[in-house]
């Protein structure tokens, strides 16, 4: 029997519709704060249209890569519509990767046009030789930064103003409408294309309660850059709800962000545990009472953090866990009902894990070379993969030997879990950050989320060493708070009573800081290459 529903194509210029009509007086407010700009989805909605004309007036393929260089902003997400709503598929670059990838990946993509924040021109601009498709460099002015005179620059709003808005149709959902890349530890970066199916979908989930829980009344304010995996769907979704949105601009600041989300009222928010360590000193000094979730993900959030925006906010902050290969979200821990009474305990543990698949996504985990899955008892570990609606397949042209998926067909994640028989993630580590010991394994992210637990302590990195006996140790990098001190000795008594004994790392190195990756998450590739020539004193 025939399925007697419409084939309806699940595109992205059907948001844009959706957005255009129902919500033409919802607001994008821009930062920095005390210079925002505002605008509507009405007025962002006719640009988006101008938008497909200028694509079409500088002459990109019907299906060219529309990149950007460029911060959180109203134009970025104008960006955001037009590409994909023109057939185009948008490609976000990240602005804090290095010179070198940073052509590596706008060559590989092929690249057409990029469209680039003035603030950020300077970073790009000794670099446009080497990028060899790029025909334009449109600029967008969020400064007055010098502009060199090439022929090859022009300025966004003198070219919108002088195009017609266009209609936009895309027929076939399967069609490729953004990517972005991953930088690993090792090989190139890698490229990830969304269609406008999985961009569909993922929204939808995306706004669910069982997800973020995005709706209507909701102002919404992600600091987690518009580069980062579409700022996790967020620039997609919450237009998609009607929700009004906050973006940063150019000042992401502590204080311009903690400004924002007091001035602003924002209800949604979210951003990788750094930022929300970094705004926590400021906290106690701002209104937040419009706060209805904070987001947090991209790395495990220690429980310390959690707990303490619990105190100061009265509310804990909601734990995701996604990748770029899964556009971004896979699972996201909320309290569920058979938890409701339990104790505090119970509830700080089950906000540290990373939670249970979204609808549209499966999980399961499974020894090294095996597709045979582990238990689900909370105590087995194995890789995580997942499959589902909005889960990679494989790279944008890979390199040689780099394959995302196993023969049947999951995507392996390089992350190590366990999964407690509800379905709720428990992430160990990253494969290559587990800590092996005398053909055990240790879990960094474990050893870290304690310390963190300690009060004299900022942040917290622990890596493996090589040792003549264990094959490796773990070594505890710390920063200590401003104004506080902390001996090694205390630290390991610290964390004596709360892990095994063959779990204390052989030795606590105090650092300023702990280096970063270009999203903000800790770099243990750096850390590592601090320590290569460590050794433990005997
Ligand atoms: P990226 O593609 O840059 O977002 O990195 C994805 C990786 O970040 C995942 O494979 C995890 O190792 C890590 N990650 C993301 N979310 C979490 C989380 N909530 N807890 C622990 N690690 C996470």
């Amino acid at each position: 029997m025939q399925a007697l529903v419409q084939d309806y194509p699940l595109t992205v210029d059907s948001i844009f519709r959706r957005v255009e009509r129902l919500f033409p007086d919802k607001t994008i407010v821009t930062g920095p704060p005390g210079a925002v700009t505002r605008t509507t989805y009405g007025e962002w909605a006719e640009r988006v249209r101008r938008l497909g004309g200028l694509l079409d007036e500088l002459g990109i393929s019907a299906d060219g890569r529309v990149g950007t260089f460029a911060w959180n902003s109203a134009r970025h997400l104008e960006l955001y519509f037009a590409a994909p709503s023109s057939g185009r598929i948008l490609h976000t670059l990240n602005i804090r990767l290095f010179p070198e990838q940073l052509t590596y990946i706008a060559n590989h993509a092929e690249d057409e046009v990029i469209f680039v924040d003035r603030s950020l021109l300077g970073l790009l601009w000794p670099l446009i030789d080497t990028m060899t498709t790029v025909q334009h460099v449109v600029v967008m002015d969020d400064s007055d930064a010098a502009v060199p005179d090439d022929p090859r620059i022009r300025n966004y709003e003198e070219l919108l103003a002088a195009v017609a808005p266009v209609d936009f149709h895309v027929d076939d959902e399967r069609r490729a409408a953004a990517m972005c890349y991953t930088s690993g530890t090792t090989g190139n970066p890698k490229g990830v294309v969304y269609s406008h199916r999985s961009t569909w979908l993922h929204s939808v989930a995306a706004t669910t309660a069982s997800c973020l829980s995005i709706r209507e009344d909701d102002t919404v304010l992600p600091v987690v850059p518009m580069f980062h995996a579409n700022a996790w769907g967020i620039a997609q979704a919450a237009p998609m709800a009607g929700a009004n949105l906050v973006f940063p601009g150019r000042d992401m600041s502590p204080e311009a962000i903690g400004r924002l989300l007091q001035e602003e009222k924002v209800t949604v928010t979210a951003g990788v545990p750094t930022i929300w360590q970094g705004l926590l000193p400021l906290v106690d000094d701002l209104d937040l009472s419009s706060l209805r979730t904070l987001i947090c993900g991209g790395s495990a959030v220690p429980a310390a953090l959690s707990e303490a925006y619990r105190e100061k906010t009265g509310k804990p902050i909601l734990h995701a866990w996604g990748m770029t290969e899964t556009h971004p979200l896979g699972s996201v821990s909320h309290v569920q009902s058979r938890d409701a009474g339990a104790d505090d305990e119970t509830l700080v543990a089950i906000r540290a894990r990373q939670g249970t698949p979204m609808p549209g996504v499966e999980l399961r985990i499974v020894e090294t070379g095996s597709i045979d899955p582990l238990p689900w008892d909370d105590t087995a570990t194995g890789e995580l993969q997942v499959r589902g609606a909005w889960i990679a397949a494989d790279y944008y042209k890979p390199d040689e030997g780099v394959e995302l998926s196993t023969e049947d067909g999951w995507m392996r994640t390089g992350d190590v879990a366990a999964i407690d028989r509800y379905g709720s993630i428990r992430l160990v580590d990253r494969t290559k950050d587990l800590v092996k010991s005398g053909g055990e394994w240790i879990s960094s992210v474990e050893l870290e989320n304690l310390l963190m637990g300690h009060p004299a302590v900022a942040e917290a990195a622990v890596i493996g060493v090589p040792h003549p006996k264990w094959d490796e140790r773990p070594l505890a990098c710390v920063v200590v708070k401003d104004g506080e001190s902390v001996t090694a000795e205390e630290l390991l008594d610290f964390l004596r009573p709360k892990v095994a004994k063959w779990w204390l790392p052989d030795a606590v190195e105090f650092i300023d800081e702990v280096p970063k990756t270009s999203v903000g998450k800790f770099s243990k590739k750096d850390l590592r290459g601090k320590f290569a020539d460590y050794t433990f004193a005997d």
